[in-house]
């Protein structure tokens, strides 16, 4: 089992590398920002209330997260070869329930690869994005509020995690496939775990 944590800022590709990571090592994605644009666009509660956070730039409760990841472990996720976690934990608090809903479903801790790309790059994906994506939250205003509360709220974590020997740092700047072949390495040399064979 691998399980993987995409770790970076807005912009940083976590997206676009976690679907390649999906396809080469056969593991099962879970992307809570998909999820709860999911969640809008079906109009449930759960949307209602994230979509007033998201279009603020804010994070959404930790409590709701939290619940909300673990509904997709117990109905989703189960038995899979392992998870890529893209956009999840954000907080301290969230980082923390990640190792309790692991083990007590007998998952292994993940390991986190950082993408680390600077500011005015991200600042210039994002608004880039912006014009296609329709995203609520791609835009100048809301941009500037997300990287702030990922400094504050989300990069602590790198320190959480390097502390315990599992956050591997990869460049994030550059062509797309360097950036996976970055990951791969560094997957490789942490966790000895090489992509799966592809058959036919
Ligand atoms: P993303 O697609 O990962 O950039 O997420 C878009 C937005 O969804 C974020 O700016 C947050 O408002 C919300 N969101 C996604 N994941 C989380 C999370 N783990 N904790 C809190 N809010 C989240």
């Amino acid at each position: 089992m691998l399980n993987l944590v995409l770790f970076g800022a807005p912009g940083s590709g976590k997206g676009t590398q976690s679907a390649k990571l999906i396809d080469q090592y056969g593991l099962y994605h879970i992307s809570t920002g998909d999820l709860l644009r999911g969640h809008i666009r079906r109009g449930t509660e759960i949307g209602i209330t994230a979509d007033k956070y998201i279009s603020n730039g804010q994070l959404i409760p930790d409590e709701l997260m939290i619940r909300m990841l673990d509904d997709v472990l117990e109905n989703e996720a189960k038995g899979k070869q392992g998870v890529v976690f893209d956009g999840f934990p954000r907080t301290i608090a969230q980082a923390d329930a990640l190792e309790t809903l692991l083990s007590k479903r007998g998952m292994e801790s993940p390991v986190v690869i950082g993408l680390e790309v600077p500011e005015d790059e991200l600042m210039r994906r994002l608004i880039n994005r912006g014009k296609e994506s329709g995203r609520s939250d791609d835009n100048e205003e809301t941009i500037t509020k997300r990287l702030k509360v990922y400094h504050e709220q989300t990069e602590p974590l790198k320190d959480y995690y390097s502390n315990n020997g599992r956050y591997i740092p990869v460049n994030g700047l550059g062509v797309v496939d360097d950036i996976y072949t970055a990951i791969r390495d560094g997957i490789f040399r942490t966790t000895g775990v090489r992509r799966r064979e592809h058959k036919g």
